[in-house]
């Protein structure tokens, strides 16, 4: 981080300049059929308490068994995030009551989680790049869902999330902005979604985060943290960000004090509220789960899930700058969705890579922008675009036909070769045909070509009438070697 951009991630206060401290704890929701410690269903949207073992209610006597899928996909991501793999890990009780948590605590790891320190690396859209420290990522059971709005006397439980596996994925306090924060979680979320081991869906709750907000003076100790919990949207994550570092500013040049607290994000209003001060805290009492042996892996099998990682963000960025001499943005807006890129990757094969990142990004990712759509529903298949730029390349139509057949085939489909073929789009490079159009501009413009003879710039604006007089399809380099030798300009 250069000092520029340091500076300009400062807050303006009454009495001079704030920095925010933000660290986030993010609950990733497993990728995988069953849950951590039974054979139900994760599936979404189930009707209630449809996915149910004896074991996520809590029946007496039922014992947890570890679901081995789970453990690979967590150590999958800890080496996705570049981190320590730890071979011994322990889950613990963490004992609290709630209606919705029927075994009276939820297992999850303490002391001893799967997966030690790691990174993130973080570009963001101005260029400055934030490595983002990991302190730790451990397994845990999700909790059901307490349902408050059926029924006028009675709340009611769905049990269906009790026992989803979730990932805690803790962060070190190294982000600097609420910019930051949202690149920090969207890129995490790219990297889940590249290893399949989480969807990211954050309006299903698969993705939510835990933000811990403090302000300080640049190059002053940490100051006191608040924690936001339970943000699902990364618009949400900005907001409260901002909000609370605002608010805890306020309090501080007032001269006031920050109380370490957990608080809630009202999306309605914008705001954070008091849920509850670190004296209220809970004293979860954790110790080792006695009904689960510490999971100990061998090095073989955290081996073979290295080797089934596919090729992450990182890499791909450096290789498509590096290989493909693509813009450090251009490959950002490529690799940040798995899908995207895969579209960017079938369309480039064989092909000009820069070419078909520009018709990727600007014409594709544009339109389908404009239209409110994702790459997923694209009308136009990674074969048919990769066909519009072979078109362009061996010279059958010029990139303006290009965008012509481009709408045609985001319309009505089909092959963009046949479209040009049917409807006579082909460029005209039979020079007697373009040489009747440019003669017939200049005998009109007997003026002009007296003024280009002596001022040879003006050479562009007959091109310009060739190319509308043929309505586009004539080959601009033939017009334009035409109309100079007949001028007798070079
Ligand atoms: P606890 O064990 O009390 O939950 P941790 O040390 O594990 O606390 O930190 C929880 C989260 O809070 C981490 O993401 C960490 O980066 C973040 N954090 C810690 N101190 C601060 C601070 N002063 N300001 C902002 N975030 C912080
Ligand atoms: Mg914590």
């Amino acid at each position: 981080m250069d000092a520029k951009s340091e500076k300009s991630n400062l807050i303006a206060g009454e009495t001079g300049d704030w920095e925010i401290v933000i660290g986030m704890e993010v609950h990733a929701q497993v990728t995988s059929n069953a849950k951590l410690f039974s054979g139900a269903s994760t599936e979404f949207g189930g009707e209630p308490n449809s996915h149910v073992s004896l074991v996520d209610a809590a029946m007496p006597g039922m014992l947890p068994v570890i679901n081995e899928t789970c453990v690979s996909q967590a150590v999958k991501t800890g080496l996705g995030l570049k981190a320590e793999i730890n071979l011994y890990s322990v889950f613990d009780r963490k004992n609290y009551f709630y209606p919705d948590l029927p075994q009276g605590y939820q297992i999850s790891q303490y002391k001893n989680p799967i997966v030690g320190e790691g990174e993130v690396i973080v570009d963001m859209l101005s260029g400055e790049r934030v490595i983002v420290g990991i302190e730790r990522l451990h397994l845990e059971q999700d909790a059901g869902k307490s349902l408050h709005d059926q029924h006028p006397q009675n709340s009611y439980v769905d049990l269906n999330r009790s026992g989803v596996a979730l990932m805690e994925i803790v962060s070190k306090p190294d982000l600097r902005s609420s910019d930051q924060a949202k690149a920090y979680v969207s890129k995490l979320r790219t990297i889940l979604r590249y290893l399949g081991t989480c969807d990211g869906n954050m309006d299903q709750g698969s993705l939510r985060a835990d933000v811990n907000v403090s302000v300080r003076r640049p190059g002053d100790e940490f100051g006191t943290r608040c924690e936001i919990k339970n943000v699902n949207s990364i618009r949400f994550i900005g907001q409260a960000i901002e909000y609370e570092a605002r608010r805890q500013i306020e309090i501080i040049e007032d001269g006031g004090t920050i109380d370490q607290e957990t608080r809630l994000f009202d999306a309605k209003t914008g705001e954070t509220r008091s849920m509850r001060s670190k004296e209220e805290a809970h004293d979860y009492r954790y110790f080792p789960d006695p009904d689960l042996l510490p999971l100990e892996l061998t090095q073989d099998f955290v081996d073979e899930i290295a080797k089934s990682l596919p090729e992450l963000p990182d890499e791909k960025r450096a290789r498509f700058i590096a290989d493909y001499g693509l813009t450090p943005y251009d490959a950002d807006v490529l690799v940040a969705e798995r899908e995207s890129v895969d579209y960017f990757e079938d369309v480039a094969k064989g092909r000009d890579a820069k070419q078909a990142a520009n018709w990727v990004i600007n014409e594709l990712f544009g339109r389908l922008n404009k239209e409110g759509l994702t790459i997923n529903d694209s009308p136009i298949s990674s074969e048919q675009l990769g066909g519009i730029v072979d078109l362009i390349k061996d010279g059958t139509i010029s990139g303006k036909i290009a965008k012509e057949v481009f709408d045609i085939v985001w319309t009505d489909g089909g092959s963009p070769a046949e479209i040009v073929e049917k409807r006579g789009m082909k460029q005209v490079t039979d020079t007697s045909a373009i040489e009747k159009a440019v003669d017939e501009v200049l005998a009109a413009n007997p003026d002009k070509v007296e003024q280009a003879k002596a001022k040879p710039a003006m050479a562009g604006w007959f091109v310009g009438q060739v190319m509308k007089a043929t309505g586009g399809k004539a080959s601009p380099q033939a017009v334009n070697a035409l109309i100079k030798s007949k001028l007798g300009i070079e």
